[in-house]
């Protein structure tokens, strides 16, 4: 099963998949490459179409710029409204997760945000998806602090075998917090005997406990794991 990436070194949502908008808008970062930030392909793919030579035209629904990709398992992305000239691959070449396919620009318009971004579609079998659910985040993507929770995360080659996993063992259950400490209020509690993926053990230490980073129901949470039994 293929493990899309995202196409930014910097993964910064700025406007979500939702009825009307069938993408995620991803942000640029002056630390990486600023409004001309480089993209890369997704993953092992095929380049499928590519337009180029696109000023801005701000008519709505115009995605400039852009390359189309297609994955294994039924997998296809598209990233638009990129910088006029900048692509440097054509229909039919070979590309990895590695491969520079061009530059972020503002060429298009999806409606929504006139900035420089990059307008990401990813299809599945055709059907546009929600690109938070299929598209990881890798070891060397840096991830905007308001957006780290609800985006998968990669975890190795066979992440089946590479993860580790807790079991709460405080009776009454225990409270997660979205960072390590009490000043970050009660999240969710987590009850007696669940199995949740571990992150990172010892993350920090605060509060006079050392805590955990895991994944509780989809996000990355904290907690102090005095009472983790570790699987
Ligand atoms: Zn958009």
């Amino acid at each position: 099963m293929i493990k899309l990436k995202y196409p930014l070194k910097f993964v910064g949502i700025t406007q979500d998949f939702g009825l009307t908008h069938r993408a995620l808008d991803m942000a640029w970062n002056v630390k990486y490459g600023g409004k001309n930030a480089d993209i890369y392909a997704c993953g092992d793919g095929v380049v499928e179409s590519i337009r180029d030579g696109r000023n801005n035209s701000m008519v709505n629904g115009d995605s400039g710029n852009y390359v189309t990709i297609k994955y294994a398992d039924g997998y296809e992305t598209r990233t638009c409204h990129m910088l006029k000239g900048s692509i440097t691959v054509k229909k039919g070449d070979k590309v990895t997760k590695d491969t520079l396919i061009g530059k972020m620009g503002n060429s298009g318009y999806c409606g929504r945000n006139k900035a420089y971004h990059l307008h990401f579609i990813v299809w599945k079998n055709g059907v546009r998806v929600n690109p938070r659910k299929h598209v990881y985040v890798y070891d060397d993507n840096v991830v905007a602090k308001s957006n780290e929770y609800k985006l998968l995360y990669y975890h190795g080659e066979d992440p089946i075998e590479e993860k580790k996993y807790i079991k709460i063992n405080a009776r009454s259950g225990v409270w997660c917090r979205k960072g390590i400490g009490f000043k970050y209020p009660k999240y969710k509690a987590i009850p007696y005997g669940t199995k949740c993926e571990l992150l990172e053990k010892n993350a920090g230490t605060s509060n006079g406990y050392k805590w955990d980073k895991i994944i509780y129901k989809n996000e990355v949470v904290y907690l102090p794991n005095k009472w983790n039994i570790y699987l």
